[in-house]
């Protein structure tokens, strides 16, 4: 019998060795822990930065499905009033327009031999419902500043990176400096439908034999409720889910709603929905999650506890997993979603519809 405690308590202290050890080696000061490079802050005027962003957001560049509403005239107002607002950028870039309404800008580096380094920022924004029963607390395309907070469409997506890289931009440009290498600044007109804009800014960069050292996309919000963490947290997305939109459309006789068949065109696309609904892919840490979910918990100010947690995902795996099915975004991250965003079916209340069409958009996992 003792020889047995003995055995346990030899192995769950060669276990908490591990656990421990693993943990250390991910913390802060360990030298597997990624290089931290100090950086020179610049000073922005924050009021000014604010104001630009409430001004940007009542330009109502609009990305819809249906291609044929696009207004490039808005596009137009909008760059105009960039230039305006960001002259020492405009004179120091080269500006290029793609597409019509894309435009890459190019501030070309004192060291020609080496690749250039691009920032991705885009214009347009997805519709939003300016009616009273809409949901927004504030007007979409007004730019309220209120309580700390620049109110509308697009003020994280994506023309809070844009006035950023402007504002940054601008001031470096006021001050006289030049990059060592060169910096493009493509900023996209349909991001929101596609992005033909990016992509035939990546084309043209091809046909020039361009190859960027790095490409640094919009990625996400700076998130202030992250467990265990008092910081505010900017996570680097360093990996991208595809995307998918598949169309299901049943069809029907029709005829009139006072003699309907058993199943009609929309009882069987509800079914259809529910069923794809039903049948959720997998959900579970891939080798790009396990490496993100490493890099957080190096940080310093990442606890000891869930350090430990996150260094040791070979025997917490399914804990981590399990925490992160509770909130969707925590769920996103571990597979391949699916969403029912639009149905179209039926015109008048008393006539069955002969089709019925609903779009399912999934963000596809890279192993699905
Ligand atoms: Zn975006």
């Amino acid at each position: 019998m003792r020889k047995i405690i003995l055995l346990f308590a030899v192995g769950l202290l060669a276990l908490a060795s591990v656990l421990v050890f693993r943990t250390l080696q991910n913390g802060p000061a360990a030298s597997s822990a990624p290089v931290r490079v100090p950086v020179e802050m610049i000073q922005v005027d924050a009021a000014q930065t604010a104001a630009h962003l409430s001004q940007a957001i009542r330009f109502k560049t609009i990305s819809t499905q249906d291609r044929s509403q696009f207004d490039p005239a808005v596009f137009t107002a909008f760059q105009q009033w960039m230039a305006v607002s960001y002259p020492d950028f405009y004179a120091a870039v080269t500006t290029q327009t793609v597409l019509g309404s894309t435009q890459l800008n190019t501030w070309t580096g004192s060291n020609p031999a080496l690749d250039p380094v691009v920032f991705l920022a885009h214009q347009d924004v997805v519709p939003a419902d300016s009616s009273k029963n809409s949901g927004w607390e504030k007007p979409p395309f007004a730019g309220v500043i209120e309580d700390g907070f620049i109110w509308g469409r697009g003020a994280i997506d994506d023309k809070g990176s844009l006035i950023a890289l402007l504002e940054a931009a601008n001031v470096l440009a006021a001050s006289g400096y030049q990059p060592e290498r060169s910096i493009l600044f493509a900023f996209g007109h349909d991001e929101e439908v596609g992005g033909s804009g990016a992509q035939s800014v990546a084309a043209l960069l091809k046909s020039q034999n361009i190859h960027p050292w790095a490409v640094i996309d919009e990625g996400g919000a700076i998130t202030t409720n992250m467990p265990d963490v008092a910081a505010p947290v900017a996570r680097i997305g360093v990996a991208e889910k595809g995307y998918l939109t598949l169309i299901l459309t049943a069809r029907a006789k029709g005829g009139h709603s006072s003699t309907p068949p058993k199943i009609t065109a929309l009882g069987e696309l509800s079914r259809a929905i529910a069923a794809v609904e039903a049948h959720p892919f997998e959900q579970k840490l891939d080798k790009v999650t396990r490496a993100m979910l490493r890099v957080t918990a190096s940080a310093d100010e990442i606890g000891f506890f869930k350090r430990l947690v996150v260094s040791n995902l070979w025997l917490f795996g399914g804990v981590v997993e399990a925490q992160m099915k509770q909130s969707n975004s925590g769920a996103a991250m571990l597979g391949t979603t699916i969403a029912p965003t639009i149905v179209h079916a039926g015109t008048k209340e008393n006539a069955l519809p002969r089709e019925a069409q609903a779009y399912i958009n999934f963000r596809l996992a890279s192993r699905d």
